[in-house]
């Protein structure tokens, strides 16, 4: 190990007399503790990585991301961040993609509710949950969907009975990724029946482990389990998991998907051009040996158009993540990039033709597979078209309060 090279962020920033070290700067440091740090095996994970081995290898990572305060560099120092701003940790996620790095297994938890903790969590729930979701000692799930309740996320029907200082849960969850992995779950609960569907509904914690909690693994489209369904049988909470006010889970949900949509996206936002560059190396190989029909060099342009733009808007959405404009960008880039990369992935196919059956070129057809869910979880691109119809008055198909909107 280089022994000049400071080892966390934080002693990196101590090396610049306390005060963040030029993007410049922090960007060679970033880049020099990745070569050190990042072992070659784990670049570049394929989509055909047995699954067990992939979610070893993304713990183990975020594992040494947090170590050394790069997993949530833009988080409050007292809760392991750096307090790094918006240009600076963008800094450090390019460069965690332009090394091919995995993304951290807790990725959702910490991106998604992490940063509902940090604005509504009690002083108690962030000193409880925040340090071992970092450091990936706890893995964490998002229990929101239910079998009658995805785009219309305000039906959900799981119900949470308080009794004293209690509540007794009973309800299922589905499509629940990293269930089998996960120590806890942020879930949304039904606490009251009368009034408005979005209204009677709180963000919980349920503790994976607790009785009455059974996951059963389901297959994707590519043969994997990543998600499951969970259910609940009178599984007790303390009255203290409640996240925010009782029955005011919908307000704090609806922040939480736009997190989804801003921060959780943007790094895959970023690997989308690292992917879109090992496309053109493949379609100049195939140009050695045969002509490349017109049509699909034009997809290709028009990938790399959208992937540019795609960049600019992630830029814009993390800077402005905390206010409305921010929430309606989000869904724009959401749609952008699940649909530019669903184009771009068959593109790819297309360009291989007849060869994109050989096993050489698996991953395409695996990444392919592994696409079709982008348009699906987060807001499905319908929902994520109604979010912006609606931002700019227009009518969109939504009766009410669907996944991420305000009634
Ligand atoms: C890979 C993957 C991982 C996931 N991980 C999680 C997770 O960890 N936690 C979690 O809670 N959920 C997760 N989900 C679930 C995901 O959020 C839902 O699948 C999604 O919100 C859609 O809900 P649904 O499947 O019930 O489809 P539906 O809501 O039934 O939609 C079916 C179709 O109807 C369209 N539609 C519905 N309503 C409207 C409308 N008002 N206007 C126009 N069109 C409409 C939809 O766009 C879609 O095409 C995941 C899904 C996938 C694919």
């Amino acid at each position: 190990m280089n022994s000049a090279l400071p080892t966390t962020l934080a002693d990196a920033i101590g090396a610049s007399n306390g005060s963040p070290p030029s993007p410049e700067r922090l960007r060679q440091w970033v880049r020099a503790w990745i070569a050190v740090n990042l072992p070659a095996e784990w670049r570049d994970i394929t989509r055909g990585t047995e699954e067990g081995k992939a979610v070893r290898i993304r713990r183990a990572w975020g594992a040494k991301l947090a170590a050394a305060g790069l997993v949530a560099p833009h988080w409050p120092r007292e809760y392991g961040g750096a307090a790094l701003g918006i240009a600076d940790h963008v800094v450090v996620l390019e460069e965690l993609v332009a090394a091919g790095a995995p993304e951290a297994l807790n990725s959702n938890g910490i991106g998604i509710f992490g940063a509902v903790l940090l604005r509504h969590g009690t002083p108690e729930q962030r000193e409880r949950y925040l340090a071992p979701m970092l450091d990936h000692r706890e893995i964490w799930c998002q229990g929101f969907s239910e079998p009658s309740a995805g785009s219309d996320l305000a039906s959900l029907r799981t119900r949470a009975r308080v009794e004293d200082d209690h509540l007794v849960i009973n309800g299922q969850k589905l499509w629940t990724s990293f269930a089998s992995q996960a120590s806890f779950c942020y879930a949304l609960v039904r606490t009251t029946t009368d009034g408005p569907k979005h209204a009677g509904i709180s963000m919980v914690v349920i503790d994976m482990g607790a009785p009455g909690v059974t996951t059963r693994p389901l297959r994707n489209i590519a043969g994997g389990s990543e998600f499951a369904e969970v259910f609940f049988d009178d599984v007790v909470i303390p009255r203290d998991n409640v996240v925010g006010p009782l029955d005011e889970g919908w307000r704090i949900a609806t922040e939480a998907l736009v997190f989804e949509r801003g921060l959780s996206f943007s790094e895959r936002s970023l690997r989308l051009t690292r992917e879109l560059r090992t496309i053109l190396a493949l379609r100049d190989e195939i140009a050695e040996r045969s002509d490349i029909d017109p049509v699909l060099d034009e997809r290709l342009l028009d990938a790399h158009i959208a992937s540019r733009a795609l960049h600019s808007l992630v830029l814009r959405v993390l800077h402005l993540i905390d206010g409305a404009e921010g929430g309606t960008l989000a869904s724009l880039a959401k749609l952008q990039w699940s649909e530019t990369h669903q184009h771009m992935l068959s593109t790819a196919i297309a360009l291989l033709g007849e060869r994109a059956g050989e096993p050489a070129h698996q991953e395409w057809l695996r990444s392919l597979l592994f696409s079709r869910g982008e348009t699906i979880y987060g807001g499905t691109s319908e929902i994520q078209r109604n979010l912006i119809a609606k931002a700019i008055g227009m009518p969109g198909s939504a009766p009410s309060a669907t996944r991420g909107q305000t009634p």
